[in-house]
């Protein structure tokens, strides 16, 4: 028992029940109780207005009021306060009716002593306490303490209705962390709750009183900014967002940046429904996050038809994940004077239940866009791998698997330690496994992209820069990267016997790499003519439809040791 008094606001009128129920509490527990008397509702309510009360004790028979709507009348005026209702009716409908409005007991005038009212009492404030803790945890984020995606709903819908009212804007802002995904996977999840704790004190700082801060889950926040007089309104606050975001937030002793991209809708300019406006907002979030990040974007309409495909796309991938409808063909490489089969690249292919077989040219970008590229990337390795260590168990001679890592992805701190951790476990030694990642993810950020080629090479992954000539890799770096392979793309190769200019470029990428002691392999090697151009010129790998196509795993057992006639002739042809 604490020592402090509960305080008990009784509303009753007849004297004989105010001074026996004082009586009765009194007699069971001395001291304990403060209560406080008022003979109509109207004075209740006044008391409630001015005083904190514990809780009320409620005849629902008084001079200003009759029946279950005191309740309601008291809640009105303080919905935390419990009630119980102290009648002189015995009734069960009357007594289930009562507590159906909210109130916390019902007790019989005349019936149970005084030991039963205190136990009553300390009940009902259990009970409402443990009713507002429900409501608490149904209506906030339990990790941020803001509203959460119901509470939000409900405010959205409400602001609306104040903004038609008063003739004033609502801007919905959507924000979302740039990387945030990065931190809580290499920092871990203690870290990643942490800033988004500090993120949400950061936004409160942001905003003005009355604005709604909430958390739609993951690193998702939005804003409800209600009387707007203008676009200019809105960009203030998101400027001031977007300079608070620009300090550290100290994790685990270290400074990390991040920065949030803001998408913005305004009603009722853009939507008047509030799931639209969400939706819009989020589009432009998007494009915020396309837009180079750490920036914000207003919605526009043309906006929507792009995600609206998107968005299709995105479920359905989702779905090929749960089900498994991905396959990995395999194309293989050889080299071009021990006619030896070297590799395996392994491509991707989508068997959609609906749309028979997507090409990876068309679902990757979306992949690399929604996200889960990496969850597909796992898959890939995990596959590859496994199928090449059953390739080595069944005594084929071991040849290297490759595999094509997108460019989004690789900027990823971890994607080494990520890699190497599926490679391992599937009991393939790395040396079997061949990374191919293009040009232009490298060149994003030249010395973190260099610290994870060394990484990787280290543990004995062989590397190879994939459609190269097409970006703008500079000499100076190629001699840094450590790398293993060029590879030639194939719009050079496809036109070698044509096109003077690109049997330039090919002759010199193989000078080239000759001279930096780099292997190149050229892809896309459909004729017989450009397999002997670049013997000739010193190419060492070959890899395309005239070799062997793309096959399934079964398939590719034809090119194991020189099994292939085929291509083993066409390639001695051309020694
Ligand atoms: P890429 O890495 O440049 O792969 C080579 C593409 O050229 C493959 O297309 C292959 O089937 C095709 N090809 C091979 N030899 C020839 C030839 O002689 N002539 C012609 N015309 N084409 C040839 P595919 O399988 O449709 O893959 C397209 C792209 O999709 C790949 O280009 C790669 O960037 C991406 N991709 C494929 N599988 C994966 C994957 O598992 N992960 C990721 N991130 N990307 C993948
Ligand atoms: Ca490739
Ligand atoms: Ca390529």
């Amino acid at each position: 028992m604490t020592l402090s008094k509960v305080n008990i606001l009784h509303i009753e009128d007849n004297e004989g029940d105010i001074r026996l129920l004082k009586e009765l509490l009194n007699n069971a527990r001395e001291g304990k109780y403060k209560i406080t008397t008022t003979v109509t509702l109207k004075g209740g309510l006044a008391q409630l207005a001015d005083n904190k009360f514990d809780v009320v004790l409620t005849d629902l028979d008084l001079p200003d009021a009759d029946g279950v709507n005191t309740i309601t009348r008291i809640q009105e005026q303080e919905p935390s306060v419990p009630i119980i209702v102290i009648s002189g009716q015995d009734s069960e409908e009357l007594a289930l009716q009562v507590v159906q409005k909210g109130a916390q007991d019902y007790l019989v005038k005349g019936q149970g002593d005084g030991l039963l009212i205190c136990r009553a009492i300390e009940y009902a404030i259990e009970r409402k306490r443990n009713e507002q803790g429900l409501s608490y945890l149904a209506n906030y984020d339990s990790l941020t303490g803001l509203a959460n995606r119901l509470l939000f709903r409900e405010r959205l819908d409400r602001a609306l209705i104040r903004a038609d009212r008063n003739k004033t804007l609502v801007a919905l802002l959507v924000i979302d962390l740039d990387r945030f995904k990065n931190i809580n996977d290499t920092l871990g999840h203690d870290a990643g709750d942490k800033l988004l704790i500090e993120v949400a004190n950061r936004l409160e700082n942001c905003t003005r009183e009355g604005d709604t801060i909430a958390r739609l889950g993951g690193d998702e926040f939005t804003i409800i900014m209600e009387d707007v007089k203008a676009f200019e309104d809105a960009v203030k606050i998101v400027d001031k967002i977007l300079n608070q975001m620009k300090n550290s937030f100290d994790l685990l002793a270290r400074e990390i940046y991040v920065s949030p991209s803001v998408g913005i809708s305004m009603y009722p300019l853009d939507d008047t429904d509030a799931g639209n406006l969400l939706r819009n907002a989020d589009s432009a979030m998007y494009s915020a996050k396309d837009g180079g990040r750490n920036c914000y974007r207003f919605y526009t309409e043309d906006m929507n038809k792009k995600l609206l495909i998107n968005l299709n796309m995105e479920a359905k991938l989702r779905r090929a994940i749960e089900r498994n409808e991905f396959v990995l063909n395999y194309q293989p490489k050889f080299d071009m004077h021990t006619q030896e089969l070297l590799g395996a690249e392994a491509l991707i292919r989508w068997h959609s239940p609906d749309e028979g077989v997507i090409s990876p040219a068309l679902f990757i970008p979306l992949a690399e866009e929604s996200g889960l590229i990496g969850v597909i990337t796992d898959w890939v390795v995990q596959e590859a791998c496994r199928q090449n260590s059953l390739w080595q168990q069944e005594g084929h001679a071991p040849i290297r698997v490759a595999i094509n890592i997108s460019p989004r992805q690789f900027a990823h701190e971890n994607i080494a330690r990520r890699i190497f951790n599926q490679i391992i476990c599937s009991d393939l030694a790395p040396k079997y496994v061949e990374l191919e990642i293009t040009e232009g993810a490298l060149m994003d950020d030249v010395e973190k992209s260099n610290e994870i080629l060394k990484e990787l090479k280290d543990r004995g992954i062989h590397i190879s820069i994939d459609d190269f000539g097409t970006g703008y890799s500079s000499l100076s770096y190629l001699k840094k990267f450590h790398i293993n392979t060029l590879k030639i793309d194939q719009s050079f190769v496809r036109d070698i016997m044509e096109d003077a200019d690109d049997a330039a470029i090919v002759s010199a990428i193989i000078a080239m790499a000759k001279s930096l002691r780099l292997n190149v392999i050229a892809e896309g090697v459909e004729t017989p003519e450009q397999l002997n151009y670049l013997a000739a010129k010193g190419c060492n790998e070959a890899q395309g439809y005239l070799l062997g196509k793309p096959v399934s795993a079964k398939e590719f057992e034809k090119f194991f040791d020189n099994k292939s006639e085929t291509s083993a002739i066409k390639l001695a042809k051309s020694a």
